[in-house]
């Protein structure tokens, strides 16, 4: 798909030879550079820049029609109902879940919780600190084992609250069939949580109706890995989520009457928003979920697969690497994670950067549990390397490619990393 769609894709960096190259950015599960298109409805919003909701100025009327038009465009990009669902914009998908994980409490009074080990330590740790939870087993490739969520659930009898999964992981890159997920949890009463941050960018995704089974309850998600800037994401929840109770966050812009006495709350979405919100986080977002949407998730989730076979049937060769996959490319977003025999995956992840201005990530990807299983480790070994400043942490390397990547940029990571394997003693 077309570079020029992506701010700095054509960037320069200098290797350690002192030769230039274009920078090769594989590091896209942790942040996407934004689209030109978002950076320059920035630039246009500017010129409207007002707080919104609280003004009687132009300014900050067209500013607070921007804002609430956002939540109409997130709620139609993920297929939700307008009267049943409402859109919170929250600082990242961590922050979403952290909310949720507040706002349930009452809901889940009693209740189990059920992750899983292949997720994000955002979608663990707020709900290992709160509540009683589980979690459900991944098999020896690492794919989610759907034995044991049902296992788990019945196990449980009626007992389990909610299943929080993670869409996509951000250490394989193995999709998880949510849609299945979603109709087993219904059959138990729990509801299903879907940790989108990966999965929204790279394929298409919907809610779908309410009243069918395999809906999804709840979704979060970040604009930073979907080609818009830091600071801001998606909550998107049943309107009742947050009828009772109140926000872990409060202040101005959430309250319709206060006195010392007493406080009546506005409706959701803004009753969970306390302060000044992110306008032109919105209008970002917004943006790029639009900038996507023209260029189509099925055309993206496509092209992207095609790179991702590509480079899985390179490297799958060169003498040395370990891969962290099942390869089956229909399951699984365009990430891959490996090592090579003799490297440790920093020196890796350095020697790319190095010598061939190739950007990738290192270490557990804040997925410890998860890696721990795919690098068959004890916690014990894990502790022992952490603790030792002489000894490099376990980890993998991993490569994650956006729409703008393509194959030439592969080709040239293949390249050096076979150099590289033939180095290594
Ligand atoms: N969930 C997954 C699957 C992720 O990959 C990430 C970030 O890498 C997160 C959650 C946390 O996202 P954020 O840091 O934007 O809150």
């Amino acid at each position: 798909m077309e570079k020029n769609l992506i701010v700095g894709s054509d960037s320069l960096v200098r290797l350690t030879n002192g030769n230039y190259v274009n920078y090769i950015n594989f590091d896209n599960a942790a942040t996407t550079p934004p689209f030109k298109s978002v950076i320059d409805e920035i630039n246009n919003f500017s010129h409207n820049y007002s707080s919104i909701h609280r003004g009687t100025g132009y300014k900050s009327i067209i500013s607070s029609r921007i804002y609430d038009e956002g939540r109409e465009i997130v709620l139609d990009f993920v297929g939700g109902n307008r009267d049943y669902h409402t859109v919170v914009f929250l600082k990242n998908t961590t922050e979403c879940i952290n909310k949720l994980s507040y706002r349930l409490q009452e809901t889940l009074k009693n209740k189990v919780v059920l992750s899983t080990y292949m997720e994000h330590h955002s979608n663990l740790l707020p709900w290992k600190y709160r509540y009683n939870t589980d979690y459900v087993e991944v098999d020896e490739s690492g794919r989610l084992c759907l034995e044991d969520l049902e296992f788990k659930l019945r196990l449980y009898g009626g007992k389990v609250g909610l299943v929080a999964v993670t869409g996509a992981s951000n250490v394989t890159g193995y999709i998880n069939p949510i849609y299945e997920i979603a109709k087993i949890c219904h059959k138990y009463g729990a509801k299903i949580l879907v940790d989108a941050a990966q999965l929204i960018p790279h394929s298409p995704f919907s809610m779908g109706d309410i009243n069918d089974p395999e809906h999804i309850d709840f979704v979060v998600f970040s604009a930073h890995k979907m080609y818009a800037p830091f600071g801001i994401g998606a909550l998107v929840a049943p309107k009742e989520t947050f009828k009772d109770g109140f926000s872990e966050q409060l202040g101005g812009g959430t309250v319709k009457y206060v006195s010392i006495e007493d406080v009546v709350w506005l409706d959701p979405p803004m009753k969970e928003e306390a302060g000044t919100p992110n306008v032109m986080g919105v209008v970002a977002l917004s943006t790029s979920i639009k900038t996507l949407e023209n260029l189509g998730m099925r055309k993206i989730e496509e092209y992207e697969r095609s790179l991702t076979k590509y480079a899985l049937d390179l490297i799958q060769d060169i003498p040395g690497i370990v891969l962290y996959d099942d390869k089956n490319i229909d399951e699984k977003v365009s990430i891959i994670s490996f090592n090579m025999e003799g490297l440790y995956h920093d020196e890796l992840a350095l020697i790319l950067a190095h010598a061939g201005g190739i950007a990738v990530r290192n270490g557990c990807f804040c997925a410890q549990p998860y890696v721990q299983k795919l690098l068959k480790i004890s916690k014990e070994a894990m502790l022992r390397y952490r603790n030792d400043e002489y000894l490099p942490d376990p980890g993998l390397v991993r490569i994650s490619f956006g729409l703008y990547n393509d194959y030439n940029e592969i080709y040239l990571f293949y390249h050096l990393l076979n150099e590289i394997s033939k180095n290594v003693d």
